[in-house]
């Protein structure tokens, strides 16, 4: 059975609610799944509080995704198991949201003078039920007024770093992110090290800050970079996950659930029973 520890829902920057997502994760039949919403665990704890947390096969690992601050390149750390109610992680939680906020403001804003006529209010309501105000979330009101094909291109053009409307937001240092990680008893994992598309940087980021994880399987690592991520997994003692980081609209994530998946044996060592 398949599995898949890398995904996103609507209290991020994913199209999906945490039911319609567990709802969907069954349809495929995988077997564990994880949701890491980036800087929220808002979507994990409804599913526990409102009491759909999954059954009948299907097991749930709470997860996070954070970006950590670096000058030129992105950095993401996934944190698995993360005690939900811990009160140093909810406080950092609540500075990165805020900064994302006054963020979103100032790129609509940067926008505007760029001659893009959207408002706040068109990408808040993209944005629904996320706090974590997000760049997608612009990127698929620039989309929807048809100044772009795709969220893709959006990004190129205007939203990623060093482009026209790009303003950057709060983010902590990642040795200080791996350490809040521990502290809140999960398992620090650098996500989709090739997007950090800096081998020695990656390599640093394995061995000198604590990291205890490599997201060796990823839709964008092709077989090379898995034996080369697998390797360093190895030498630096490091456990093994893998995800298809679904957003559930167009990008350069799967679109569909279930096609880019793992093998349960990955997940397996990562879940812990309620
Ligand atoms: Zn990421
Ligand atoms: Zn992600």
């Amino acid at each position: 059975m398949p599995s898949d520890l890398h995904m996103h829902t609507s209290f991020s920057d994913g199209t999906l609610s945490p039911e319609e997502l567990v709802a969907a994760a069954k349809e495929v039949g995988l077997s564990y799944m994880a949701i890491t919403d980036h800087d929220t665990i808002d979507g994990v704890s409804q599913l526990y509080e409102d009491g759909h947390y999954p059954s009948r096969g299907l097991r749930l690992i709470p997860g996070i995704e954070f970006s950590a601050h670096h000058p030129v390149h992105d950095i993401h750390i996934l944190g698995y198991n993360i005690d939900i109610y811990h009160r140093e992680l909810a406080d950092k939680l609540t500075e990165i949201t805020e900064s994302r906020w006054t963020r979103f403001t100032a790129m609509v804003a940067k926008l505007q003078g760029l001659g893009y006529q959207l408002k706040e209010s068109e990408v808040l309501a993209v944005a629904d039920t996320s706090r974590a105000i997000s760049r997608s979330h612009i990127a698929r009101v620039l989309v929807k007024k048809n100044f772009f094909p795709s969220v893709r291109e959006a990004f190129a053009v205007l939203l990623e770093k060093g482009k026209p409307a790009y303003v950057p937001h709060y983010r902590p240092e990642a040795a200080e992110i791996v350490s809040l990680i521990k502290k809140a008893g999960g398992l620090p994992v650098l996500a989709h090290p090739k997007l950090v598309q800096n081998e020695d940087l990656v390599e640093y980021l394995c061995r000198d800050i604590g990291i205890e994880g490599l997201e060796v399987f990823y839709p964008q690592h092709d077989e090379a970079d898995v034996v080369r991520y697998l390797h360093l997994a190895e030498k630096y003692h490091l456990q093994i996950t893998g995800g298809s980081d679904f957003h559930g609209f167009t990008s350069r994530h799967p679109t569909e659930l279930g096609v880019f998946t793992i093998d349960d044996s990955y997940a397996e060592k990562l879940y812990r029973p309620l």
